[in-house]
């Protein structure tokens, strides 16, 4: 995906006029899919990573860091002009538009394929930042005493607070898209799918999306968020902060809080569809494992959190449903009744209880003919569009399974919140617009990512079935980056190759409480999993366990189950990866893999306990929770310090450890 299209997006109440069009043409898009690629096999292990960027403006002068929405421009020009083109193509990388005007998303080019060259990976990452950075910082003014820099971090800590926004005024007329009391709508992308679609999930909900994330507790910590403050632009959305927000608790209202936050994926395409199916099984555990352990997000709006990661924020940052579907009762019940939102009366008889935003954890395992799956394993409660699942199952163009029929049926419950006028009509067996429609907007752990109708067995020059791994929060150095996503591909290549010996299954229910788990502040420390037991045997038994011990056990660990049979098995070690550390070719490997042990043993901090540590023990800090302008600032610098592994005031060595820090200073790429 390169720059969006331009197009007339329709607001909610023509929208939902054709939100059944949408599902049911994206059926028959999906059903003509698997007649055309469902018998594709042999397909190589490409992969590919997506990092988001945020670019800040460090404004020296008044000490203060700040999202910087005013140049924009700088990802148009990446995708349009032929010089950034041809600087793009020679280096192999691609820029895409996120939600935020600040953000940037970049990619390979071409996928990667295995693991040729270990470092490949976090080089190509470091041409896209190179690129980014070389594009921005033309705008530095020493004059102005101002810099622009593009930083991967989780979240701007300073998101929806005073001065955090490198425009003058933004509050000097009304935000209509989000409504918000704290985000300007000058936070969103400017192509008028993301305004749109911010409005269109508010409007659907009946109320402003209501996020409360618990505040960190200090000494002098206020009982309430006090940022809230009267306002009356908008009725009654202005009148729902009192109703909704909990004392004790940060409270956001827009989508620009979650989807202005960045992350790490990885998509792998396997063989063939059952394999596909099977790695995403496998992965389904992996995901809140590695979501605590990648934990990078402890600030939100100003105020140090109770929790580490942005994965609830963005749950409801998106989170359309009813009141009625979400079993609450609406903010403001005489505006909103019977909790139906803005869905209107003559659909008002579908609606079902919805237990999940369409953000969230995944729900279904995908089964398929693996000698583990059990369907009794899916024993969580997923709602399902029945009259999509019985088309799934019943037709003459390409019969689908039970469970990956419910899967597909599942993710068919939502509206369509984003639809063009211009592309309303599209043709079932060229297109998978409409699929798609509904497929992006399901934002889950694990993302199974169908072909499109060209890509028949023998055209290898389309892609096949690939699972996309989304939980992971980017970390702020290529080094970390490229060390999750080099793990993962590890663990991809174990679950392809042992497919045989490797049983993931435990119940999905267990799955979403890990998630819950995932959430506690400084889980990769202080809290239990629900683990398998064994990965040889029949059995989906679990116990608790540490992450230390998810990653470390010789009899249940991730490291004797998958990384070091998968490493001997092609021939880079004998028994154990520590082995590469001797390794001539491979030894950064090594430290890629002794990033994550020693982040899982707790050896190494979190990129949040890291930030967490720093705030708590600024000078300016007032053990209020709130992390002021100046905290901020010094923050945004120090995050920039690592970034370059710049070791002058000895960061370098407090974040990674003397081991790595010395390999990783000496050996740059
Ligand atoms: P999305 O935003 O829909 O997840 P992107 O295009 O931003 O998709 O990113 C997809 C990722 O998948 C990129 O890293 C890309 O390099 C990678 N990729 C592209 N083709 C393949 C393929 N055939 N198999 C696996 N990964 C691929
Ligand atoms: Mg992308
Ligand atoms: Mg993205
Ligand atoms: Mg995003
Ligand atoms: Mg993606
Ligand atoms: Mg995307």
């Amino acid at each position: 995906m390169g720059l969006l299209a331009a197009g007339t997006p329709l607001c909610w109440d023509e929208a939902r006029r054709y939100s059944e069009h949408i599902r049911t043409e994206g059926i028959e898009q999906l059903l003509y899919v698997f007649q055309k690629a469902g018998k594709r096999d042999n397909d190589p292990l490409y992969w590919g990573d997506e990092l988001e960027y945020m670019m800040v403006e460090v404004d020296n002068g008044n000490s203060n860091a700040m999202v910087d929405v005013v140049h924009d421009y700088v990802l148009t020009e990446l995708n349009t002009d032929p010089s950034s083109k041809l600087l793009c193509k020679e280096h192999n990388v691609e820029f895409h538009p996120e939600y935020g005007r600040y953000m940037i998303e970049a990619t390979p080019g071409v996928p990667y394929h295995g693991l040729a060259d270990e470092s490949y990976v976090e080089y190509n990452m470091a041409q896209r930042r190179k690129i980014a950075d070389y594009k921005l910082s033309k705008f530095n003014s020493a004059e102005k005493h101002t810099r622009y820099v593009v930083l991967s971090l989780t979240s701007f800590p300073r998101l929806g607070t005073d001065n955090f926004i490198n425009i003058p005024n933004p509050w000097n007329h009304k935000n209509s898209a989000s409504r918000s009391l704290f985000l300007p709508d000058e936070i969103i992308n400017r192509h008028v799918r993301f305004p749109t679609l911010t409005a269109n999930i508010r409007t659907r909900r009946g109320e402003k999306v209501c996020i409360n994330i618990p505040m960190y507790k200090d000494e002098k910590t206020p009982k309430h968020d006090t940022s809230i403050y009267p306002r009356d632009w908008f009725v009654p959305e202005d009148m729902e902060a009192a109703e909704v927000s909990k004392p004790g608790h940060i409270y956001m209202d827009a989508m620009g809080f979650g989807m202005g936050s960045s992350c790490l994926q990885m998509t792998y395409q396997a063989p063939n569809i059952e394999k596909a199916r099977f790695l995403y099984d496998s992965l389904v555990n992996f995901a809140p494992v590695l979501l605590s352990l990648s934990a990078a997000a402890p600030v939100f709006k100003g105020w140090l959190a109770d929790q580490d990661v942005r994965w609830n924020v963005i749950s409801g940052a998106v989170d359309c449903r009813t009141p009625w579907e979400r079993s609450e009762e609406p903010a403001l019940p005489q505006y909103n009744i019977a909790g139906c939102g803005g869905v209107a009366p003559r659909d008002r008889k579908h609606l079902q209880r919805i237990p999940k935003s369409r953000y969230s954890a995944v729900d279904l395992f995908l089964g398929g003919h693996n000698k583990f799956f059990n369907r009794t394993y899916n024993d969580a409660n997923v709602p399902v569009n029945t009259t999509v699942l019985k088309r799934l199952l019943e037709n003459d163009i390409a019969p689908l399974d039970y469970d990956l029929a419910k899967h597909f049926a599942h993710l068919f419950i939502r509206d369509s919140v984003s639809i063009f006028e211009e592309s309303i009509n599209q043709d079932r067996e060229t297109s998978t617009n409409h699929f798609e429609n509904l497929q992006s907007t399901n934002w889950q752990t694990l993302r199974f990512k169908p072909p499109t109708q060209k890509a028949v067995p023998s055209n290898k020059k389309a892609p096949g079935w690939r699972v996309e791994f989304r939980p992971l929060e980017v970390q702020l150095t290529d080094f970390e980056n490229a060390a999750f996503a080099t793990f993962l591909y590890l663990v991809v290549d174990a679950v392809l190759t042992f497919s045989d010996n490797l049983n993931p299954y435990l119940m999905m229910s267990k799955v979403w409480e890990n998630m819950h788990i995932a959430h506690n502040r400084d889980s990769v420390r202080g809290d239990k999993f629900h683990w398998k037991k064994k990965f040889n045997t029949e059995s989906p038994d679990t116990s608790l366990c540490s992450i230390d011990e998810i990653f470390h056990s010789a009899s249940n660990g991730i490291f004797s189950n998958f990384i070091n049979p998968i490493l001997s098995y092609r021939n880079l070690i004998d028994k154990d990866w520590q082995e590469l550390k001797t390794s001539v070719t491979h030894k950064r490997l090594y430290y890629y893999l002794a990033l994550i042990s020693k982040r899982a043993s707790g050896e190494l901090p979190s990129t949040a306990r890291y930030m967490r540590h720093f705030i708590l023990n600024h000078s300016d800090y007032k053990q209020d929770s709130r992390v002021s302008e100046l905290i901020n600032y010094d923050l945004i610098l120090l995050a920039e310090r690592i970034t370059n592994l710049d070791n002058s005031n000895d960061e370098i060595t407090g974040f990674f450890g003397q081991e790595i820090s010395e390999y990783l200073l000496q050996n740059r790429l």
